[in-house]
């Protein structure tokens, strides 16, 4: 057990972008419950924290101490204090974290994924189903943008071996990547339902690196709301949940991080309550071949990474899956379809960052004095 004193500032660097500290945590491979201690002198906000490494990235949970009505029952039955059911909480995302690891890690061959891909057609945990359903229905919606079928071509690529398949084997899997070689389906018997997933063409491999950490987030907040903690901070990667607020009337800063300046530069801020920010970038996972930069998001018509004038896009939304996913999808669509995307769904919102450090963003976000926020 550690006991670290991060001060707020610091703290806030460690969130934005914190994919580029993964290389030096690929070593952590147990998890430290850090127990937190008020942390910023001024505000004497306190928490306790989760840190750990999963899903090839760090991540980090923060339950805020401001809110003691939502939980005073339960822990009053349960004889317990603030802190012993925090860390109870704590531990059990902890679980989840493990398990969802151990379901969706490509490269475990107990993993669904690796089931998948190998088998063919399998029976699989009802939550692989699930967030494989929805990936299908937001390939439908951004036309195509997001496939996780990409899996076909992304396994070929390794930013920090700088390996990527060469173009004629590329052109060779075009075929291989569509959501369309998806098939669910399920099987009921004495009212038990056994889930299945086919991938029709042959060399289809599908990845959930786009959408997993969203959908995580998502469960883990879901997880803290029906434990009445409703003032959480969850940080999966890039992925970003601010649930309720630190302390009353102290909203969330989120940094957006200046593409290829040292994790935690920011290039502005967001100031929000109750929603989730993703940012996906290719200044993440990339390297530099034949004056080319190969980065990690592809253009499920070329079977390369996309090729444009943008280096991030982040998206603001309610659902976490949804915003991982469309950080992603808006990306590879550009910005003038995704912004329309963008404005015709109900309160998600994006920020473009071009190659010149251009912003353009979504109707209903503004700008003042480099910080963002929702209208
Ligand atoms: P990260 O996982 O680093 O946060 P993203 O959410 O943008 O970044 O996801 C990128 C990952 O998703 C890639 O590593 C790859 O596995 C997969 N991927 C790349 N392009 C696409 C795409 N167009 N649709 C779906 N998945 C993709
Ligand atoms: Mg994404």
């Amino acid at each position: 057990m550690n006991n670290l004193n991060i001060n707020e500032k610091v703290d806030f660097k460690n969130l934005i972008n914190i994919k580029t500290m993964t290389v030096l945590l690929m070593i952590v491979i147990s998890v430290i419950i850090i127990i937190a201690v008020p942390k910023d002198i001024n505000t004497k906000i306190s928490y306790e924290e989760l840190t750990g490494f999963y899903f090839d990235t760090y991540i980090s949970v923060k339950l805020y101490y401001n809110d003691k009505d939502s939980y005073n029952k339960i822990i009053k039955d349960a004889n317990q204090t603030d802190k012993e059911y925090f860390t109870e909480k704590l531990n059990d995302i902890n679980k989840m974290c493990a398990n969802y690891h151990n379901l969706w890690d490509k490269n475990n061959p107990e993993s669904d994924i690796y089931k998948i891909n190998t088998l063919r057609n399998t029976a699989v945990d009802e939550e692989t189903y699930k967030i494989i359903e929805k990936s299908v229905e937001y390939s439908s919606l951004t036309k195509g943008a997001f496939d996780i079928t990409l899996g076909t071509v992304t396994t070929g690529f390794n930013a920090s071996e700088k390996k990527i398949y060469n173009e004629e084997k590329i052109s060779g899997l075009l075929d291989d990547i569509s959501y369309k070689s998806i098939k669910l389906y399920t099987f009921s018997e004495s009212g038990k339902t056994t889930y299945y997933v086919e991938l029709l063409s042959e060399e289809t491999l599908i990845d959930l690196g786009s959408i997993a950490k969203g959908y995580i987030a998502d469960e883990i907040s879901s997880y803290l709301k029906a434990s009445g903690i409703n003032n959480a901070l969850i940080s999966l990667g890039g992925n970003i949940i601010a649930a309720g607020s630190k302390s009353q009337n102290v909203p969330y800063i989120i940094g957006v991080q200046k593409p290829f300046d040292p994790a935690g530069s920011n290039i502005a801020t967001l100031k929000i309550n109750d929603y989730s920010v993703v940012t996906s970038g290719i200044y993440e996972r990339y390297f530099e071949a034949d004056g080319k930069l190969l980065h990690h998001i592809f253009s499920p018509k070329t079977g390369m990474p996309v090729e444009n004038n943008l280096y991030s896009v982040t998206v603001i939304g309610k659902d976490s899956d949804m915003c991982d996913m469309l950080s992603t999808a808006l990306f590879v669509m550009g910005i003038s379809d995704g912004i329309k995307l963008i404005n015709s769904l109900e309160d998600y919102h994006c920020i473009y960052i071009d190659n010149e450090f251009k912003y353009t963003y979504s109707n209903e976000l503004e700008l003042e004095n480099g910080v963002f926020s929702i209208k």
